[in-house]
C-alpha cells in the first residue's frame, strides 16, 4: 500500500511512518495540507491520514477539497481532542474514521486495514448504468445480457467513469489512472482509448460524452 500522511508534527510523523513501513507500506509525508489535493491526482495512494491541526488550510479544509475533486479515497483523520463538533464536521466533510492522539501505532495499523478492507468492498459492487454493468473486481463488462471485451486500460477507465455517473471527470483524471501516461502525448492516447470505449458501450443505451475543454460525462442516455 502506498500511504499519504499529512502531518506537521515531525516527531510524531516519523513514528507513524515507521510503524507503517513495519508493515511493508510506503508512505510519503507532508506537513502542509495545501498540495495534497495535487498529490492525490498524481500518484495511485491507497489511504490518506490527515491530521486536522495544520498551518496554513486545515485537515478538516484540505479534505473538503480532496472530496470536491470527487476522490473517494479512504481517508483517517487524526485529531488532538475529542470534541464532538470536529467528529461530527470531519465525517459531514467526508473522513471514513477518527483516531484521537495520542493512539498505540498497532490501533493506527489496524484502522487502516479496515478502512482499505471497507473501501475494497465498497468498490468491488458490480456497478451498472442503464443497460450496461461493469464488475469492478472480475474485470467484465456486459451490454445487456451480452459480454462485452475490454482491455485492461478500458476497465479502468470505465470503472472510474461509472463511479463518478453523471458528473463530468477531468481528463487528468483519466490521465492518472493510466501507468506510464503524461503530459501531451497521453491526450491522444486517451482520444483513442475513449473513443474504442464508446463503440462498446453505448449500443446498452449510455451516452460517453465529450465535454470540451473539461473532460468526459458517462450517463444514461436519452432513451434510456
Ligand atoms: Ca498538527
Amino acid at each position: 500500500m502506498l500511504i499519504l500522511l499529512v502531518e506537521d508534527d515531525q516527531p510524531l510523523a516519523a513514528s507513524i511512518a515507521g510503524a507503517l513501513g513495519a508493515q511493508g507500506w510506503r508512505v510519503d509525508i507532508s506537513p502542509l495540507g495545501e498540495p495534497v489535493p495535487a498529490s492525490l491526482m498524481r500518484d495511485d495512494y491507497d489511504a490518506l491520514i490527515l491530521d486536522i491541526g495544520l498551518p496554513g488550510i486545515d485537515g478538516l479544509e484540505t479534505l473538503r477539497r480532496v472530496r470536491a475533486q470527487g476522490s473517494r479515497l479512504p481517508v483517517l483523520m487524526l485529531t488532538a481532542r475529542d470534541t464532538v463538533e470536529q467528529r461530527v464536521h470531519g465525517l459531514e466533510v467526508g473522513a471514513d474514521d477518527y483516531l484521537v492522539k495520542p493512539f498505540a501505532p498497532v490501533e493506527l495499523v489496524a484502522r487502516l486495514r479496515a478502512l482499505t478492507r471497507r473501501h475494497e468492498n465498497r468498490v468491488a459492487e458490480v456497478l451498472s448504468v442503464a443497460r450496461l454493468r461493469f464488475d469492478p473486481k472480475a474485470l467484465r463488462a456486459w451490454v445487456g445480457d451480452e459480454p462485452v471485451k475490454l482491455s485492461r486500460r478500458e476497465c479502468d477507465i470505465l470503472q472510474y467513469l461509472m463511479l463518478k455517473a453523471g458528473r463530468v471527470v477531468q481528463r487528468e483524471q483519466l490521465v492518472t489512472l493510466v501507468p506510464g501516461w503524461s503530459g501531451a502525448t497521453s491526450d491522444n492516447a486517451l482520444d483513442l482509448l475513449v473513443s474504442r470505449l464508446r463503440t462498446k458501450i453505448e449500443p446498452a443505451g449510455v451516452r460517453l460524452r465529450t465535454v470540451r475543454g473539461l473532460g468526459y460525462l458517462l450517463d444514461a442516455g436519452d432513451d434510456a
